[in-house]
């Protein structure tokens, strides 16, 4: 089977660091929750409870706004002790509410109504997903309802694209998710194929080393009436990103005549959301993350309840060798620094990771040798050498706005130079590889 790879550029990650992909281990009930108000940099919340109030785990404890915003749930039972606030690494103001746990679980281990019928319309779909606060489990973390509003009205046909990309490491909670949750994750996407938009087909991109999920997604599949195909990818980084995945797509759906107008690309943590919501009313109230690093003992795949502090995470994989240089979420590629341990677990967590001075790249900037390492990287085609050095001294350069900020030019600098960040013109948070 053709395997599908952006045509430049890019980078073979690997990091023994992470967590194996073993299956995933569950986490302690945090004994405080900090449920932070704005889930996603849109719109405001109004919070609907005070200090000293009673919440049943899985309760509606802040409405948005608008479409824009995303509904918060509280992700244990418990009583609201305090509100707190801090800055997080980029200057943004956080708010959140701290939850102490107590009282009994109306969902935990307990068996869930199922509400999923045929007769579900869109309109429904979406008023679901928002009431459940759904939204993408990575990146900024957008409202779902929202992105498939935007589709409602499209005139060309599109396709769902379940991303089964692992060209990071780091993302080693989505493979397991995909193993342990490969049905909901499969369900989830035809719920939103059935009544996301004028969506005519599930695709199935799977990087070409994890081949065998993507065979598996497609047999679940058969039961489902809307066409299916996999996709096998290069594991390149950055062959998740939307343009190089887009690239893959394209080339695709020529070579097997597919006619693929337009693309809605979700994850599968994303996906076994929306399965969650459509099929039980339930919000996200946990997730898979990647907690390692080399400052961490015992690296592994945990489910998290949302809220629960950064600095317990650790702690439950024996904590920390050494004093860590680094702590962040994410990924060192891509990832978000964080200077308090108090930090809560977000619905966009996916990794977090502790490194010691030797691992991260906390190197002094040297000046540029002209290698030309960083044009070899770039799978834009950009030259990262030339752009870094006119931004600096203040041209307006027009191609800096093709860079996607995959990090790789920053990766392979030997001066350690800052380039995807300024050339970026964004505080994307500290490489680190
Ligand atoms: S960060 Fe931008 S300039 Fe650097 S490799 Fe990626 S796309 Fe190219
Ligand atoms: S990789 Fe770094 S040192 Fe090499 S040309 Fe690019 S900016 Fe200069």
């Amino acid at each position: 089977m053709k395997v599908y790879s952006f045509p430049r550029g890019g980078l073979s990650f690997e990091d023994p660091t992470v967590p194996a992909r073993n299956p995933s281990v569950v986490a302690f009930l945090p004994t405080f929750s900090v449920i932070p108000l704005l889930q996603f940099p849109g719109d405001s919340v109004t919070s609907l409870v005070s200090i000293g109030d009673v919440v049943r785990e899985g309760m509606l404890i802040g409405r948005g706004k608008s479409p824009d915003s995303v509904n918060v749930h509280a992700t244990v039972p418990g009583k609201i002790v305090r509100n707190v606030e801090w800055d997080d690494n980029e200057g943004n103001r956080n708010e959140a509410l701290v939850i102490r746990m107590e009282g009994s679980f109306e969902r935990l281990g307990k068996e869930e109504k199922n509400y999923l019928g045929d007769s579900m319309n869109q309109h429904e779909l979406l008023q679901i997903l928002a009431d459940c606060g759904i939204v993408e489990m990575e990146g900024s973390g957008r409202p779902v309802a929202e992105i498939l509003s935007s589709l409602r009205f499209a005139e060309s046909p599109q396709a769902l694209v379940v991303r089964c990309i692992f060209d990071d490491p780091w993302l080693a909670a989505d493979y397991v998710l995909c193993r342990e949750r490969l049905k909901d994750v499969v369900e989830g996407s035809f719920i939103v194929a059935k009544v996301g938009g004028r969506i005519e087909r599930v695709i199935f991109a799977v990087s070409h080393k994890e081949k065998d999920i993507g065979e598996a997604m497609l047999e679940e599949s058969k039961q489902y009436d809307i066409p299916a195909s996999m996709v096998l990818t290069g594991s390149r980084y950055p062959q998740r990103n939307r343009r190089e995945l887009e690239l893959v797509l394209r080339d695709y759906g020529k070579k097997e005549n597919i006619d693929l107008a337009t693309f809605l690309i979700l994850g599968p943590a994303t996906l076994a959301a929306v399965h969650d919501a459509a099929k039980y009313h339930r919000p996200i109230l946990e997730r898979y993350v990647a907690v390692g690093g080399s400052a961490v003992w015992k690296p592994q795949i945990m489910k998290v309840r949302i809220g629960k502090r950064i600095g317990d995470l650790f702690e439950e994989c024996g904590g920390f060798i050494d004093q860590p240089s680094l702590v962040a979420t994410g990924s060192p590629l891509s990832g978000k620094m964080i200077t308090d341990l108090n930090e809560p677990v977000t619905k966009t967590s996916y990794a977090v990771f502790a490194m010691l001075k030797e691992q991260s790249s906390d190197h002094p900037q040297r000046d540029c040798i002209s290698c030309g390492e960083c044009r070899g990287v770039c799978p834009v085609g950009l030259d990262p050498e030339e752009l870094y050095k006119q931004i600096m001294i203040g041209f307006q350069c027009t191609d800096a706005g093709e860079c996607h900020g995959c990090g790789c030019c920053e990766v392979v600098c030997p001066s350690h130079m800052a380039l995807a960040n300024v050339i970026a013109g964004k505080n994307m948070g500290k490489r680190n590889v």
